[in-house]
């Protein structure tokens, strides 16, 4: 058969095969290739390239889609020098994504305003670049969410939401009185996903001598949940002040704390 059925062949196969980009970008790779005399493998590899780097982004971008991420910030935009508690090198690895395979948690624990969710969010638009799907919600709206699932008779469909994504972040455990009905959500969600080794990464301004109080007062559950979450984990203690005090200080709008 001659070279035009072939090249034909070549443009239909790859709209059949789904691979569009490859497909757009055959005529210039051609050129390129007999220009510059690439191996047939060059050439191969290149149109391939493009085709995967579109995949690539297609997949972030409805990783993020779904993420449930209240905002984008990322580690670039954290500043390490203000919170020297925190092991710069430790958040490094921790992006690296290498505790989404490893099945580790993370919990980051802190007073209001240190920069727990900023850190948490940075960690999950990493997992969502690394082609991962990562889910964000709060420890209330993830309850409240699960009640109504229950009432409705959804809970199955709810709870598997809340287990299949890769990484799950649940922010702001302790900062509202879960009831017991709550609490015992929350513990279902940490226990499912632990018996998948699917991670989570926690936030809390609580430590954890006060998660009975996190878990309706129930001493039992509170260790059962943290048993779990601790197995495998990461856990970052932020001391020091809010950063939002901070920037205000530094414009002049707050006096330091005097020590009494
Ligand atoms: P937390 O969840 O611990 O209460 P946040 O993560 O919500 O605190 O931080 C409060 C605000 O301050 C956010 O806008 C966050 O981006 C910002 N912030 C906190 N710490 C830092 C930091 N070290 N560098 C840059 N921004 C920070
Ligand atoms: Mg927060």
């Amino acid at each position: 058969m001659s070279s035009i059925v072939y090249e034909e062949k070549a443009v239909n196969g790859l709209s059949q095969l789904g691979l569009a980009i490859a497909r757009e970008h055959l005529d210039t790779a051609s050129q390129l290739a007999a220009a510059e005399g690439w191996s047939y493998s060059h050439f191969l590899g290149y149109l391939l390239e493009g085709e995967l780097a579109w995949r690539h982004e297609k997949t972030v971008r409805l990783s993020l889609q779904f993420s449930n991420l209240p905002y984008h910030k990322t580690l670039a935009e954290f500043d390490f020098t203000l919170q020297p508690s925190i092991d710069r090198r430790l958040v490094d690895e921790l992006a690296t994504g290498r505790f989404l395979s490893e099945a580790r948690n993370l919990v980051l624990l802190g007073p209001p305003g240190v920069g727990k969710t900023h850190l948490a969010i940075a960690l999950g638009m990493s997992t969502a670049q690394l082609g991962y799907r990562v889910y964000f919600t709060t420890a209330l709206e993830m309850a409240r969410r699960m009640a109504r699932a229950m009432s409705e008779g959804k809970l199955t469909r709810e709870m598997n939401n809340l287990v299949r994504p890769t990484l799950l972040i649940v922010d702001e455990v302790g900062y509202v009185a879960l009831d017991s009905a709550q609490a015992s959500l929350l513990f279902q969600v940490i226990a499912q996903r632990y018996d998948k080794g699917q991670p989570i990464i926690l936030t809390s301004n609580k430590s954890f001598s006060e998660w009975s109080h996190v878990f309706a007062g129930d001493p039992v559950m509170a260790s059962a949940a943290l048993d779990r979450l601790l197995h495998r984990s990461t856990v970052i203690n932020i001391r020091g002040e809010s950063y939002r005090l901070k920037e205000k200080r530094k414009a002049g709008t707050t006096a330091a704390p005097t020590s009494t």
